[in-house]
């Protein structure tokens, strides 16, 4: 990965974030998230416009990427150099596989995978950020364990951004 990279959407700098702040930010993101999650309630699954996610299809997704990670990060650390296996994140809404989630279960799993990915990176034995490995075998770049944390990191501050604007376009009598 260049190290230079920054996020089009939110402007997240990858190179940026340190492994220390790593954990406390994944926690605020998700905090926040969960509170989206539950003030929506009814109107979680309803998507704003046809191409954009639901609040809940978010939740899911993050969910989901928060279990991926935390894996391909205990796998880097045992592993040199393995090639994570990617989470197909369109396929997993197209064929189905959040249509059972709802807004109060979603927040739970996702505040428990949460603390759990936090837990699990703040336990990385010293000089782990440092090791190598293939983020993806659709997207096949070699990258840190730091990196991948700071992704983790980017897809929940990234989401919350998309959710908090969902939040608003659902609202009645805001953001109109
Ligand atoms: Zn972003």
């Amino acid at each position: 990965m260049a190290t230079d990279d920054s996020c089009e959407t939110c402007g997240f700098q990858w190179d940026a974030v340190s492994a220390p702040e790593i954990p406390r930010r994944i926690k605020t993101a998700t905090d926040s998230f969960v509170d989206v999650l539950l003030k929506a309630g009814p109107s979680a699954d309803k998507r704003s416009a046809p191409e954009r996610w639901s609040i809940l299809e978010y939740g899911s997704h993050v969910r989901d990427v928060l279990i991926s990670i935390r894996e391909r990060i205990i796998t880097a650390s045992i592993l040199d150099e393995p090639t994570g296996a990617a989470i197909h994140r369109d396929e997993r809404v197209a064929l189905g596989f959040y249509r059972l989630d709802a807004p109060a279960e979603v927040a739970g799993e996702l505040s428990a995978i949460s603390n759990l990915f936090v837990r699990t990176f703040a336990s990385l034995p010293t000089g782990f950020e440092s090791r190598e490995f293939y983020f993806s075998p659709v997207t096949p770049a070699k990258v840190t364990i730091l990196w991948a944390g700071a992704q983790a990191l980017h897809e929940c501050e990234h989401h919350l951004a998309d959710v908090e604007e969902n939040f608003e376009r659902l609202s009645p009598g805001r953001g109109r």
